[in-house]
């Protein structure tokens, strides 16, 4: 289960901001999933309040924005949206869909004190 580690890497990250940005809580946090990142929102969800706790996290609410997988499609020339990684392109039907977005997972903002 890497959900573990990617909390832990996202309340480091909040953390980190905290000098820079000067808060020292976090409130709210809105994290942008990408359709083809691999992360399971539930139980990322899960790791992320467990991992919070007596950080400057602690009690924050995370809401999840999916983000659709993009594509290029070799064979048609256009992009397509894709649901998995390795899709078939659902206007030919070719595999020959290179990803080009929603493989990724960031916060994409926040609410602090
Ligand atoms: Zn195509």
């Amino acid at each position: 289960m890497h959900e573990m580690s990617l909390a832990e890497g996202i309340v480091q990250l909040l953390e980190d901001q905290a000098g820079a940005q000067q808060y020292r809580k976090v409130r709210q946090v809105w994290l942008t999933i990408g359709e083809l990142a691999g992360v399971e929102v539930e139980s990322l969800l899960f790791c992320l309040e467990a991992v919070s706790r007596d950080t400057l996290a602690d009690g924050a609410i995370y809401h999840v924005v999916r983000e659709p997988g993009q594509g290029w499609c070799l064979a048609c020339s256009q992009p397509v949206v894709i649901q998995a990684r390795y899709d078939a392109c659902p206007a030919c039907g070719r595999h020959q869909v290179q990803v080009t977005g929603g493989d990724d997972m960031r916060v994409s903002e926040l609410e602090v004190d």
